[in-house]
């Protein structure tokens, strides 16, 4: 087996005695990983699941998500994580469209399993808790010598689409072995890495750039089933944490929190951060208290690591994504496929040993997702004169206003400076004039008073005068994905009305 199925196979035999996954008051040595991950095989085995069946997971960040995952790899079987924030019909078009056999899923779930369709391919249930520990223990624990090549599909990981239908990535051993692999190039992980898994492990980010690399390289991934900022800061001091992967929002509200200023942060190595635009103030936050917080570039179908900065130049490049990891290949072009100049605007196009093969029975999605063998991101960045990349934006989410071209996201950086604003999206809306003007719907502090014109004034000098949004609206919160991300379509409907 050369896939990530035996990985607990590989580290129970260097370092059986260290500890792998830590959860609540539990904690699982990797030959205990080992055993239950191979009974867990067995088990699912004995219920019908073959080489090449889905699996999928249902549930937050537990050991047994990761021990599901490994037990897909062990039988040659492909692992299809659900998000836990899915409405029933969504989670069970996602069963349906993989032909998912075999579902694990936590009890608080058991509600929303009862109520699923019966017409999906699902054969095998099983229950995380009493059932699941029962199916173990009657199981046989002898090894499983199932062949795994490196090509074979080893997740179906269904992204976060903001419009249309969820498109299932196919990610291979491989992939996922590439990525875990640029992940130890490019940082100083070791095997004493006490990581902290709050990012849930159903995202790409969650998964792959914070907990099997740290598992590749024989550390401890204490396991978080929600994030919550308090409870951030005690277990960073409980467990000695010294490696984070954290999506903005996150660290924004540790930053914010205010445990901040008196939390001991001694033990942090490495802080990592990506998955939606980091502002460059917050940052700043980070860096001035000394620690080393470093941007990553991707996306679920590059496994997700594309860009990444490295800590020697993470003050001197803030706001960049970085460069390619080292086994990625980046560049950023025009239409054409040519690549731009330095400081123009382009879109991202990568290919390298992480990149998925395809969207799951979605053929032509795949051909329309690569041109010349490169996969186009659909995000807009520019290149500095020492190749550091900048991401602007995503490219359907540019504004054209009197035929120049505005990326939200340089305004909304600018605005989340301001003391009083915590959140922020700029959007297009409709004008006689101009066809398009940016509009800044801004979340105020807590208790503070913010005055809309204030803010306008705030940006006068600051951005070109056609940059600057020709309304402010106030709002409570805004729509965000599971993994943080804004969601601008439905800030655009919500807010997008010409009478602002
Ligand atoms: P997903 O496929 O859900 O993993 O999302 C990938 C998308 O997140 C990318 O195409 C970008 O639009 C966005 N993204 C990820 N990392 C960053 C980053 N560091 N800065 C800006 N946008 C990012
Ligand atoms: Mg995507």
């Amino acid at each position: 087996n050369e896939g990530l199925g035996s990985w607990p196979a590989r580290r129970a035999r260097k370092t059986p005695h260290r500890t792998a996954l830590v959860h609540g008051d539990t904690t699982w040595t990797y030959a205990q990983l080992y055993e239950r991950t191979t009974r867990l095989a067995h088990a699912l085995r004995t219920r019908g699941v073959r080489r090449g069946d889905r699996i999928a997971y249902l549930g937050p960040n537990h050991p047994s998500y990761l021990e599901t995952l490994f037990a897909a790899g062990t039988l040659g079987a492909v692992f299809v994580p659900l998000n836990i924030r899915l409405a029933g019909p969504e989670i069970a078009y996602q069963l349906a469209d993989s032909g998912t056999k075999a579902l694990v899923y936590g009890p608080q779930y058991a509600g929303l399993v009862a109520g699923l369709p019966g017409d999906t391919d699902v054969r095998a249930y099983v229950e995380v808790g009493a059932e699941y520990e029962e199916e173990l223990a009657r199981s046989a624990g002898e090894p499983i010598d199932q062949p795994v090549a490196p090509d074979d599909t080893c997740i179906i990981m269904y992204t976060s689409g903001t419009t249309g239908r969820p498109k299932g990535a196919m990610l291979t051993h491989g992939n996922l072995t590439w990525n875990a692999l640029n992940v130890l190039v490019d940082t100083d992980l070791i095997a004493d890495e006490r990581a902290l898994v709050s990012a849930p492990l159903f995202h790409t980010a969650g998964l792959n750039m914070l907990t099997l690399p740290v598992l590749l390289k024989g550390g401890t991934c204490v396991l978080v089933e929600a994030f919550d900022p308090s409870v951030t800061f005690d277990l960073i001091e409980r467990h000695r944490i010294t490696f984070m992967f954290g999506v903005p929002t996150m660290f924004e509200q540790i930053a914010r929190h205010p445990r901040w200023p008196d939390a001991d942060l001694s033990s942090l190595r490495i802080l990592t951060c990506g998955g939606s635009p980091v502002p460059t103030s917050m940052i700043g936050v980070y860096q001035e208290r000394g620690l080393t917080f470093l941007q990553g570039y991707g996306m679920t179908e590059a496994s997700p690591g594309t860009l990444f900065v490295d800590a020697e130049h993470a003050v001197r490049k803030a706001g960049s994504a970085g460069v390619p990891h080292f086994f990625s290949d980046v560049r950023v072009v025009r239409p054409d496929m040519a690549p731009v100049d330095v400081g123009e605007t382009g879109e991202v196009v990568l290919r390298g040993p992480h990149v998925m093969p395809g969207y799951w029975g979605l053929p032509e999605e795949t051909a329309a997702s690569f041109t010349d063998g490169w996969f186009r991101s659909g995000d807009a960045a520019r290149v500095d004169e020492d190749g550091y990349v900048f991401i602007v934006d995503r490219i359907k989410d540019m504004i054209i206003s009197g035929g120049e071209n505005i990326y939200p996201a340089e305004i909304e950086d600018l605005l989340l400076t301001h003391p009083d604003i915590v959140e922020c999206a700029v959007i297009g809306v409709p004008d006689d004039k101009w066809g398009e003007v940016p509009r800044a719907v801004v979340v105020p502090r807590e208790g503070a008073s913010l005055d809309p014109d204030a803010v306008l004034a705030s940006l006068a000098g600051r951005l070109a005068k056609y940059k600057i949004p020709k309304s402010v609206v106030l709002a409570a919160e805004l729509p965000r994905t599971a993994s943080g991300k804004l969601l601008k379509s439905r800030v655009r409907t919500r807010y997008g009305n010409s009478e602002g």
